[in-house]
């Protein structure tokens, strides 16, 4: 059937919560679909606002995430503003660049910006003619009985809202999961690990990349490691993972550099020691939480998505990629079930815990593969190997 045929003869509102990187491609599904879907954000548009918080300021793409986006025909528009990584580039303590490819020659992740991606995100919703992007609205509480939504504006003024769907992508701190705790039967975990993390800035050399772009560079010095990814403005964005009690032991500019001198001595003149000095203390570092729960939906009435079903550590860079695929998985099903949601959301979850589950356990893993593992000299030759 012509999606222009569709459009107009579908009725049911669908409320997704949350115009983060999920919740806007999420949207997009289902306007695809012909529904009427209304997207409240707690934040402002940010594709006006002066400064966009986020968590990191870029992120690997990966195919899980491609396959996606080309549902929603965004796939190239998004690669073409991406950079490939074909391997991982390993710095040792003195400096020499090894590289560990991450499949066949022709293989390769992609880093893309947070914000950017968000952006086209919501551009792409908004290009749909049965969308409605809310802004500065805050989703208070919620009935899981009648699905009566509350949402708070900024001026303190509230608005009660009902959908025939609503999809929760509010992120890793969910205020829609808060209504599924207190229900019988509902499995919930949260693990915050002892490590934080914190951004610094490569920025370019004589205007070019000063390391060489097609790579995720990686610092592992096994109990902590530090990790660099390509941006389109010749910066690389890095990113120190450490243990708090690490972090908290540094105190002064020079102790910075002390620190940096003995772990990662061929990031200073990257960095720059006098900016070192300065943005390490410019803000504190970041907690990174695993939180796994099931089952995902309440009734026909609610469902969760990307980190507000599963927020996973970053190790694995599939965070993002498995909030994505859930969409997919999630549009597949309406198509299998005729988009009767009694039948669509349970088995929406029977198919999608076990798989988020086990990208959550992943995610763990690789939190020590890639401090530790990748500086074993077992770990290269396999690679090498593998890679022959
Ligand atoms: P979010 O991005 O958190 O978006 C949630 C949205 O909901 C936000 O816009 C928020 O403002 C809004 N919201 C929150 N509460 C409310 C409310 N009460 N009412 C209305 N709106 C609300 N993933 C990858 O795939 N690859 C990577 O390389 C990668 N790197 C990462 C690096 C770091 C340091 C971190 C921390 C994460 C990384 N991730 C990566 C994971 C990725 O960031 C998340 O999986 C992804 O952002 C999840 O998207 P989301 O839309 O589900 O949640």
């Amino acid at each position: 059937m012509e999606e222009s045929t569709r459009r107009p003869t579908k009725k049911k509102v669908v409320a997704v919560v949350g115009g983060g990187l999920v919740g806007a491609l999420n949207a997009c599904f289902f306007a695809k679909r012909g529904f009427n879907v209304e997207v409240y954000e707690i934040r402002e548009d940010i594709r006006q606002a002066k400064v966009v918080k986020g968590r990191s300021i870029n992120l690997a793409l990966s195919h899980r995430g491609r396959q996606a986006l080309k549902h929603v025909g965004m796939e190239e528009k998004i690669v073409s503003q991406g950079i490939p990584m074909h391997a991982r580039m390993i710095h040792s303590l003195k400096g020499k660049q090894s590289p560990i490819p991450y499949g066949k020659k022709d293989q390769y992740i992609l880093s893309v910006d947070r914000a950017n991606l968000n952006k086209e995100l919501l551009t792409a919703v908004e290009a749909f003619p049965n969308t409605k992007l809310n802004f500065d609205h805050k989703l208070q509480g919620w009935s899981a009985e009648t699905g009566l939504m509350t949402f708070v504006r900024s001026d303190g003024s509230k608005e009660q809202i009902n959908a025939d769907l609503i999809v929760g992508c509010d992120g890793a701190f969910s205020a829609l999961r808060k209504q599924f705790l207190r229900r019988s039967r509902f499995n919930y975990s949260q693990t915050y690990i002892p490590h934080g993390y914190m951004e610094l800035t490569i920025p370019p050399l004589n205007g070019e990349f000063a390391m060489k772009p097609n790579y995720l560079h990686i610092w592992p010095r096994n109990t902590f490691m530090m990790i660099a990814l390509p941006n389109m403005d010749k910066t690389f964005t890095c990113t120190l993972f450490m243990p708090f009690e690490d972090f908290e032991k540094i105190t002064t500019g020079d102790e910075v550099i002390t620190f940096f001198q003995k772990y990662f001595p061929d990031a200073i003149p990257l960095i720059g020691a006098d900016t070192l000095k300065r943005d390490y203390f410019r803000l504190p570092a970041q907690a990174m939480v695993s939180v796994k729960c099931s089952s995902y939906h309440i009734g026909d009435k609610c469902v969760l998505m990307g980190d507000a079903a599963h927020a996973v550590v970053p190790f694995y860079g599939q965070g993002m990629n498995a909030g994505f695929e859930d969409c997919i998985v999630f549009d597949e099903i309406m198509e299998l079930f005729n988009e009767d949601f009694s039948a669509v959301l349970p088995e929406y979850t029977r198919v999608r815990v076990p798989d988020d589950h086990a990208i959550a356990d992943l995610a763990m893993y690789n939190y020590v593969e890639m401090r530790a593992h990748v500086n074993s000299k077992w770990f290269l030759f396999r690679k090498h190997v593998d890679n022959i």
